[in-house]
């Protein structure tokens, strides 16, 4: 693949290992000049298996090839007592991989692995960020003492209606599945969409799902960028087909994007394609049912519509009674 983002991922990617397998590398040296044995038993057991493999040759007899791997095990459990003795954990030596999925070799089955893909859609995403916002604005952080008890005009309190909101929220989480409902936020400005979103996408990037979080506006800007400039041999693993395929899609703010006839089909193209794929997403959005049917087309209104679970935001702005009480 020609694109830069990908390449400088690939980079990025391998120096993080190489570091990481240096650092391990480091620490075993450190090993070997504190407690030369270990160093002379792990050289013991290196011969042994070379030896091993020298003999797994056909004529070779079984005896033989079963007293050197006596030799290999009694060698293994001299060295883990003497570790401990030593006051080292048993599986010191032993490299302990970033990612357990594909113990960082970056692919499983042929495949690239989510780690790889995640730093891609980080970098690609410009995401990095994210991360930093996500450690400030996650359950743990979220207040529900902003939201008002009075009843007032609404159906419910604010107070009431959070609770269901924070409740669908964090099932949406914990069981995240193709049945997982696609969620719709709707309401003023300053009531939480957004803090919410970013505690659902915080939640499932832990959990590994490849999440992308982008305003509607920079969903349109890298799908025009894709359309017009990326070959077509390239489309399938181009980073913009993340958002098509990312396990969670996070469009925040739909409605404020510019509105084109191309705008209006890419997105619908979009959320249509999620939809089949049994790919969810999140939409937060000042846009109520009404609003969203004057706004787009009847199709693209009428899938939402179908296809997501409603969840409105009322109450008074939380943003101004944070700035009171802080
Ligand atoms: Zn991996």
């Amino acid at each position: 693949m020609k694109d830069p983002v990908y390449n400088d991922t690939l980079i990025e990617f391998n120096e993080r290992i190489m570091r990481r397998k240096r650092l391990h590398q480091q620490k075993i040296d450190d090993l070997y000049r504190a407690v030369p044995q270990i160093k002379s038993l792990h050289d013991g057991i290196n011969r042994a298996g070379l030896k091993l493999a020298l003999s797994s040759i056909p004529g070779e007899s079984n005896a033989k090839l079963e007293s050197i791997k006596s030799e290999i095990s009694l060698l293994k459990e001299d060295e883990r007592s003497l570790l401990k003795s030593k006051g080292y954990p048993e599986d010191y030596l032993e490299y302990k991989p970033s990612c357990n999925i594909c113990m960082d070799e970056g692919y499983v089955h042929g495949q690239r692995c989510r780690c790889f893909n995640n730093l891609l859609i980080e970098k690609y995403y410009d995401q990095s960020n994210l991360k930093n916002i996500l450690s400030k604005e996650n359950f743990d952080t979220f207040k529900m003492n902003y939201y008002s008890e009075e009843k007032g005009s609404y159906p419910v309190s604010p107070k009431m209606q959070m609770e269901k909101i924070l409740h669908e929220s964090i099932s949406f989480v914990k069981d995240f599945n193709d049945d997982s409902p696609n969620l719709y936020f709707f309401g003023d400005p300053g009531l939480g969409k957004t803090f919410l979103s970013h505690c659902i996408a915080k939640e499932l990037l832990d959990k590994g799902h490849v999440v992308i979080y982008q305003t509607a506006s920079d969903i349109m800007d890298i799908v025009r960028r894709s359309k017009f400039s990326s070959s077509p041999e390239d489309s399938q693993n181009h980073p913009s087909s993340y958002l098509y395929k990312c396990d969670l899609l996070i469009i925040d703010d739909l409605g404020t994007e510019t509105l084109t006839e191309f705008a209006n089909n890419e997105l619908f193209n979009l959320i249509n394609r999620r939809l089949k794929d049994d790919k969810k997403m999140i939409i937060s959005t000042n846009l109520s049912v009404n609003q969203l049917e004057k706004r787009y087309s009847t199709r693209l209104a009428s899938r939402v519509i179908g296809n997501f679970l409603f969840l409105e935001f009322f109450g008074e702005d939380i943003r101004m009674k944070k700035a009171d009480i802080l």
